[in-house]
């Protein structure tokens, strides 16, 4: 028989995994409708020419990563490889950007990149990630900033973090940046590692994030951004670190924060940590006001952030700060047809009252029952046979302690609701 095996770098998340995952994406729903933002839900395929433009079709994800294909009607798709192109595309596509320009979105699910499989990093992966449209104010810019440290910081209380940022610039003052950059490059092309000679030709700025040791230190006095900063990208960038300060968020200024596409200008920051190795960035953002207008909608402004879960989910693993609310079961034993008949209908009740409530299908021996209900991790048992029946009620067992009560059967949708509460 043949046996099969999900896609490499593929996983399923099963339970009681499942639990940490529900509550993380709760908080973050939370946190983010605390701060003004509403849920988007675009299709995991999309037409492969959106990436090809707004990705760029240099970069390593649309040259090597994406899973492409074409479908029964020749259309080019693609599995998405990121969130923000998609609600872009649908923004201008739903009227959203002409008409309700200011948005605020939140989106979160998978995401397909064919890199190779290591810790925290996988094909399969999941991002939770915002964006908000139609303002190019540095309070945007910071507030936003601040809401993912909110939810990092106080909610999840994870360890070891720190917020960089920069500003990249805009069109009027990069050019002359990356012109310098070059000629930079040019004269120490064969020290760079290979990565950095193939990105120095396309995308110059990424050299600059390379994490290669030798490149490091090559590119110790290369020329930085903040020279070249125009007024108005250093008072952006002042702007947002005042918001900050006063949003009582730290941060550390770091010149050598990039991105390699040109539509991103201006603030570009990391949330990093000590504790995942080499690949420390949790949080990636960044403005990006001319990716609208580039995908076909108007001139908006925007800017966002993506966290990946998977290394965010290691971090909380690592710190043993994700908090999840304990399952509180209740097993019933119906020992007989009239147990059955007579409980039924108050276990449906108990749910109703959003109490968790199971009961044994294959009507085995009280015995049975109850090595099902351990194994069920329930924290009660109600018993009831036809001894308890002909007095209307039951045995209520806590099997922590070991403790046994007899209960009226009309107190139990009370008594449990109570409890579980
Ligand atoms: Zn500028
Ligand atoms: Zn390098």
């Amino acid at each position: 028989m043949t046996k099969y095996t999900a896609v490499k770098g593929m996983n399923d998340c099963l339970p009681p995994e499942t639990r940490k995952w529900q509550a993380l994406e709760q908080l973050a729903r939370d946190t983010f409708a605390s701060y003004g933002y509403s849920e988007i839900r675009t299709p995991i395929v999309e037409k492969t020419a959106l990436f090809t433009r707004s990705v760029g079709e240099t970069t390593s994800i649309v040259e090597k990563e994406m899973y492409s294909f074409v479908d029964q009607g020749d259309e080019a798709l693609t599995l998405r490889p990121e969130g923000t192109a998609p609600v872009v595309r649908s923004y201008i596509e739903s009227g959203m950007a002409n008409q309700h320009p200011n948005a605020k979105l939140y989106y979160m699910g998978p995401m397909f990149r064919r890199e190779r499989p290591q810790k925290g990093r996988y094909r399969q992966f999941h991002q939770i990630g915002v964006e908000i449209f139609g303002t190019a104010a540095p309070a945007a810019d910071a507030e936003m900033i601040a809401m993912v440290w909110d939810l990092l910081d106080h909610q999840l209380h994870l360890p070891d973090l720190a917020l960089e940022i920069n500003s990249i610039g805009c069109a009027g003052c990069r050019p002359e940046f990356l012109r310098t950059l070059e000629t930079y490059l040019a004269s120490r092309a064969e020290k760079l590692c290979t990565d950095c000679q193939r990105r120095m030709k396309k995308n110059p700025m990424r050299v600059l994030d390379c994490k290669n040791e030798k490149c490091r230190e090559l590119l110790q006095d290369a020329p930085s951004i903040h020279e070249f900063w125009c007024e108005g990208c250093q008072s952006h960038f002042t702007e947002v670190q005042a918001m900050l300060k006063l949003l009582h968020v730290p941060y550390i200024v770091n010149h050598r924060i990039v991105r390699g596409l040109d539509y991103y200008m201006r603030t570009a920051f990391e949330v990093i940590t000590t504790r995942l190795g080499a690949q420390s960035a949790v949080v990636a953002g960044g403005r990006y006001d001319g990716l609208v207008r580039q995908l076909g909608g108007p001139d908006v402004p925007g800017v966002g952030f993506a966290i990946g879960e998977e290394r965010l989910m290691l971090l909380l693993e690592d710190a043993g700060t994700l908090s999840v609310k304990e399952e509180q079961h209740v097993c019933f034993a119906l020992l007989g047809e009239a147990a059955r008949k007579a409980l039924l209908p108050v276990i449906r009740e108990l749910r109703h009252h959003g109490v968790s409530v199971q009961w044994d299908y294959e009507d085995r021996s009280l015995k049975a029952q109850m090595k099902h209900a351990d194994k069920l991790g329930a924290k009660w048992v109600v018993i009831v046979g036809d001894e308890e029946l002909a007095n209307k009620v039951v045995q209520v067992k806590t099997l922590a302690t070991g403790d046994q009560e007899t209960m009226s059967i009309d107190k139990l949708v009370t008594y449990f609701s109570e409890k579980c509460s």
